[in-house]
């Protein structure tokens, strides 16, 4: 193992052959560095060495039976608990079918100068080719009742060779060992065999990143100790001393990337927008509400940010229906009426074309040019004031975008697909941000955090705008409350708005978990809703349906999972013959959807049937009953978003939750929409159930596990940022801290933030 250092390119490790090459590279890792910050999800403590003859089945203890639910898996297992290590020499050992089950067993005796002990291995018969009679071996498993007394179940195993004469040298049993989360086939023990001899070579050369005064506020481990620690640990308490270390270590470069992206940003240029205030009078008079506090407050906060030559980065966080658009279109007006172009981003046509309509009639007063630019359609709709909306070709409308003749252009994805200039864009509004790709989202607002090169790190939006020499402001919306750790990490380069009210006069939506046996009745009240010409939501988890198809896996639980075919089948049939039912999913054309949509918002439809897609934004006051199957698919906050399709009028709304999942926790987790409205609180409590690698899909991030299990510590996280913060204050380009600048650079090559 000469010559490898943390650069050297996983080929080059001797041990790692083709195969593995490609599995290590599939989970991104390239190099050795790579290797050692695949870090263990858990341990497992094999370092209680004992001597055989005090290998003993100690009973379950009563108030363990006790346990609800486990007492039959105690029962077949006979009980199975203590884990114990022991070593000693192989005395006979064989292969045998088992003539029930077709199971290989695999059956050893193992003895040492105190007695002798049977083990049992299950479906592993490849293990007599390495073990052998008169090997010596240390063994770590579990000790399980059998009919002649005690045995190793299906224990680790390994084999004392010359090379591994002392303690210090296992890695597999006698200590605790780290168990790598099991994906792309590769295995705890492999890993472990690849990343000892690393280890051994490489960890004392390792050398710090983080700055000294860092290190020793914080009470952390030094580098090149904990990352041996991580790995191999010497006791339980230094590998979470381990853990906090590399914790600590990613959050502080997350925060130094963010924070760094907001300094880059704020030296910008970009168009200042004087605030006019007699034009906002005029377009809060025209409206036909009173805005809330809420909405005051950040239009006010999102007004001053125009007024500034950098460029505005501002999240604006409303629950649904909080009436975050009206708050978009003050600015959008604003920066219209000076002289500018304002693009919306929705993440779906529904949504752009809602947008487009809105918009229209909100601004209808006001002399605006508005058009719609959607992805598969081919015709596009342009409106001048107080004329009718007129259908242009995509040609004229690029056109008059490019001379901007357009005033806003409202549409989906199609406005970040290459053809699209703006002549002089000053704003960019995105709408329902969370529903957009990460890679999406980076091309329109890519953060700096990510590139140091000039052109490559602003969005293509605003790219555009930058023959100007200017960058847009943007301005994201979203429905999805994000919890502060998130706010301060991963979100940390915005400024936040938040809308914390919501419109006076609704009413409270009621919540209900509905029990399989009280369906009927739930049918019944839609029945009489419907009578009364309200309308219906029906959520299911899927689309298709799984019936007629062969070759499924009816043991899980997704074939059972409620499908907008099959429900849209059964409703439409059997349970509301006298009803309009229509379905909606993602796999229709846009032209279908926008039928189906238009016929739901012309009440032409009383029941819609669909998947997710209707998530987000749509706006159909006339609906009072959201029906959700298969609920506990969802996540809290997801529910939530649901739930806020209806409620949206002066009569009363509900929410039918359903769930097929026994699982009390499952009940205990969707009770919480029943007890909350709050937004902002389930999504904490999402964070805290479900972790934040399910929140908005983070996985995309390409941060790691450990840090998705810090982002629940508010403590932790706020220290990090802190200690971003001073540094940056005092050396933005980090140039004192050659070798964490480096490691910044490389982290910025491997996560994608917003
Ligand atoms: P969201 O924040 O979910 O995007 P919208 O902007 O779509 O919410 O607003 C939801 C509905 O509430 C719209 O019909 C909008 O016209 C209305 N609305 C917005 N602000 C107010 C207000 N201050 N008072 C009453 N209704 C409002
Ligand atoms: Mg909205």
């Amino acid at each position: 193992m000469a010559n490898v250092n943390l650069s050297t390119l996983i080929e080059q490790i001797p041990g790692i052959g083709a195969v593995f090459q490609k599995k290590l590279k599939k989970l991104g890792i390239k190099t050795v560095r790579d290797i050692l910050y695949h870090f263990p999800h858990r341990y497992e403590d094999f370092s209680n060495i004992v001597p055989i003859s005090k290998v003993k089945f100690h009973p379950v203890r009563k108030s363990e039976k006790k346990i609800k639910g486990q007492s039959r898996l105690l029962k077949f297992s006979n009980g199975v608990n203590e884990t114990v290590c022991v070593q000693g020499k192989i005395l006979e050992i064989k292969n045998e079918k088992t003539w029930k089950k077709r199971m290989f067993l695999t059956q050893a005796v193992i003895q040492d100068n105190t007695g002798a002990i049977k083990i049992v291995w299950f479906n592993q018969p490849y293990l007599t080719k390495t073990l052998k009679q008169d090997d010596s071996i240390y063994l770590a498993g579990k000790v399980a009742l059998g009919d002649d007394g005690a045995y190793l179940s299906n224990p680790a195993y390994e084999k004392i060779t010359n090379y591994k004469l002392q303690t210090d040298d296992l890695i597999h049993t006698g200590r605790i060992i780290p168990v790598y989360p099991e994906t792309e086939g590769l295995s705890s023990r492999w890993l472990r065999y690849i990343v000892k001899p690393l280890l051994v070579e490489l960890s004392t050369q390792i050398p710090e990143i983080l700055p000294k005064e860092i290190i020793q506020k914080n009470n952390l481990l030094l580098l090149k100790q904990a990352i041996w620690q991580i790995h191999f640990p010497d006791s339980m308490d230094l590998a979470k001393k381990a853990q906090k270390r590399f914790s600590f270590e990613e959050l502080f470069l997350i925060e130094l990337a963010v924070i760094s992206a907001k300094m880059r940003l704020n030296k910008e240029q970009s168009t200042a927008i004087p605030m006019d205030v007699k034009l906002m009078k005029k377009f809060v008079k025209s409206l036909p509400f009173k805005l809330t506090d809420a909405q005051r407050k950040s239009a006010w906060q999102i007004l001053k940010d125009l007024e500034k030559p950098c460029p505005m980065n501002r999240l604006l966080e409303g629950d649904v229906g909080s009436g975050k658009t009206i708050v978009a279109l003050m600015a959008a007006l604003e920066t219209i009426k000076a002289g500018y172009q304002v693009a919306l981003m929705a993440p779906t046509e529904i949504l752009a074309k809602q947008h487009f309509q809105g918009v229209s009639a909100l601004l209808k007063d006001f002399n605006i040019n508005i058009g719609l630019l959607t992805g598969k359609e081919d015709k596009f709709v342009s409106r001048k004031l107080k004329q009718e909306v007129i259908e242009i070709s995509r040609r004229k409308l690029l056109e008059k975008t490019k001379n901007s003749e357009l005033d806003i252009l409202i549409g989906t994805h199609a406005l970040i697909q290459g053809k699209v200039k703006f002549g002089n864009l000053a704003l960019v509004i995105l709408d329902e941000q969370h529903r957009f790709g990460v890679d999406q989202r980076a091309r329109l607002c890519q953060s700096q955090a990510i590139q140091t090169n000039k052109n490559k790190n602003i969005s293509l939006l605003r790219t555009v705008a930058t023959v100007r020499r200017s960058v847009p402001h943007l301005l994201s919306m979203t429905a999805t409350p994000i919890p502060r750790t998130l706010a301060l990490t991963i979100y940390g380069d915005l400024d936040l708005s938040l809308i914390d009210e919501l419109p006076k006069g609704r009413k409270k939506i009621i919540t209900k978990i509905v029990a399989p046996a009280n369906r009927q009745k739930a049918y019944n009240f839609v029945k009489k809703e419907i009578k009364k010409t309200r309308q219906i939501f029906v959520i299911c988890p899927r689309i298709e349906s799984q019936k007629d198809k062969e070759n499924i896996d009816t043991a899980s639980s997704w074939a059972n999972v409620k499908s907008v075919e099959d429900e849209y089948e059964k409703l439409s049939k059997e349970i509301f013959p006298d009803a309009k039912v229509e379905m909606l999913h993602g796999k229709m054309t846009p032209k279908e959807k926008e039928k189906i949509m238009k016929n739901f918002k012309n009440k032409k439809t009383d029941i819609l049937v669909s998947t997710s897609v209707i998530e987000v934004g749509i706006d159909v006051p006339n609906a009072t009953v959201m029906f959700i199957e298969g609920a506990d698919r969802f996540g809290l906050a997801q529910l939530h978003q649901f739930r806020g399709r209806v409620g949206r009028s002066k009569y009363q709304s509900y929410c039918l939750l359903f769930t097929d999942s026994p699982a009390v926790k499952t009940r205990q987790r969707l009770r919480a929409l029943i007890t909350s409205e709050d937004g902002f609180k389930l999504a904490e409590k999402d964070l805290e159930i479900r972790g934040a690698g399910d929140f908005f899909g983070a996985r995309q991030w390409g941060i790691s596990d450990l840090v998705m299990d810090s982002l629940k510590d508010i403590g932790l996280v706020e220290k990090t940022r802190n200690a971003a913060q001073k540094i940056l204050e005092q050396d933005p380009e980090l140039k004192n801290y050659p070798l964490l600048q480096e490691r910044l650079q490389k982290f910025q090559e491997k996560i994608h933030l917003e």
